[in-house]
């Protein structure tokens, strides 16, 4: 544990328990409530005496539900699937089981701060493929990380903390590259219905050797019900299955019940909603920031304006009472900072407010950097060809 530090997104979160009428961008769960089918179903369940453990693997009737929306999905159906206490019991389980002492596992930079923390927690060393700038996967990059002791490969689709999407074609070429050189990939899938741009392709659709994690505390609104799921080959499950055993014993049952409520509804109007939140955050930032548009999850990860150093950027979002995420949370750089728009949108206006006028003010002197007041009002994109530096908005 010497070697790891307690969570900085937690961090913001427990300083937004002490201020005043905070702008509060910083979190990821989403801001609205569980639809109330799902509460009554919960509710029903506890009443019903449904408060035992459940089978270590969870409810046969909800393992099959995910096994058939998942070959529904990929035009394949996984060996197997267990029910888990969030992705973050899923990723614990996963990581404990197919790494050991001497192992190396490949994770995205950026990236959610968990893996590489889990990584070390079973004994394995992570090691990072950059996706800077534009935050797509470049198979090469990869595959110059890659050692005789590479054994796992994550993928996070849509993306904590840059809300890039995989794509099909790379998704494919990720498949290609696990074959070619033998790795086990596993994909974490938490914010698969949070797509704004084109449909979902899992790297699940291209090969049986992966591993999908998913779950509910994103898509419905329950982050503390704690339930998500991992499906995947038998040996690999199985495996988690043992070790759940020991350890979580099973995912929570009321949540498991909930869940087979919860999978019959229709999540495309809430999902809108996201959108237009995801909309008013590239319009509230273009000239403002270099941003890479998200397709997917609700966050977007801004260029810090030039000159301008993280802890200073953090310091003075803060003194406006903004809450936001450094990059450097998630990142071996601090060029960027994450916000999250699951806010409400008059929140989330505000919050835009204050980034608009603090990309405005000219960083202190000392640093040397440029200020931003002169910027063009962007909107060109650098994927267009414009030369990396050059303001825009990146789409
Ligand atoms: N993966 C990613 C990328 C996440 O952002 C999160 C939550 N922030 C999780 C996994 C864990 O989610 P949970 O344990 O609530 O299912």
């Amino acid at each position: 544990m010497s070697g790891i530090e307690a969570s900085g997104i937690r961090k913001m979160f427990e300083l937004v328990s002490s201020m005043e009428d905070p702008i509060n961008l910083s979190i990821g769960q989403p801001d609205f409530d569980a639809p109330p089918e799902v509460k009554e179903a919960a509710i029903r369940a506890i009443r019903d005496g449904r408060n035992k453990y459940t089978v270590t693997q969870g409810l046969p009737e909800l393992n099959e539900r995910i096994l058939a929306r998942l070959a529904a999905r990929d035009g394949r159906r996984p060996e197997s699937s267990i029910l888990t206490a969030g992705v973050s019991g899923g990723l614990t389980l996963a990581f404990l089981v197919l790494l050991e002492a001497g192992d190396e596992v490949l994770l995205p930079d950026p990236g959610f701060v968990l893996y590489r923390h889990l990584a070390r927690v079973a004994g394995a060393s992570p090691v990072f493929y950059d996706l800077y700038p534009d935050f797509r996967i470049d198979v090469a990059k990869i595959e110059a990380a890659l050692t005789p002791r590479t054994k796992v490969l994550l993928v996070n689709t849509p993306n904590n903390p840059t809300g890039a999407v995989v794509s099909e074609e790379e998704s494919r070429a990720l498949v290609d590259l696990a074959e070619r050189r033998g790795l086990f990939l596993v994909a974490d899938e938490i914010y698969e219905a949070f797509v704004y741009d084109a449909p979902f392709r899992s790297v699940g659709a291209f090969s049986d050797r992966v591993l999908l994690l998913g779950g509910f505390s994103k898509t419905y609104g329950v982050p503390g019900w704690r339930l998500g799921w991992a499906a995947g080959p038998h040996a690999v499950v199985d495996a988690m299955r043992t070790l759940q055993q020991f350890t979580f014993v099973c995912a929570p049952s009321i949540a498991q019940h909930a869940a087979l409520a919860a999978l019959d509804l229709d999540v495309r109007p809430w999902i809108e909603a996201y959108r237009r939140k995801r909309d008013l955050v590239v319009e509230g930032l273009r000239g403002a920031y270099r941003l890479v548009e998200p397709g997917g999850s609700f966050y977007a990860f801004p260029e810090l304006p030039p000159g301008v150093a993280e802890s200073d950027f953090v310091a003075r979002a803060l003194e406006r009472r903004l809450l936001l995420v450094p990059g450097s949370a998630f990142s071996a750089r601090a060029t960027h900072f994450r916000i999250s728009f699951a806010a409400p949108d008059e929140e989330l206006r505000r919050g835009l407010g204050v980034l608009r006028s603090l990309a405005g003010e000219r960083p202190p002197s000392r640093t040397g950097g440029r200020g931003l007041d002169s910027r063009p009002g962007g909107g060109k994109m650098r994927a267009e060809g414009s030369a990396p530096g050059a303001p825009g908005v990146l789409r």
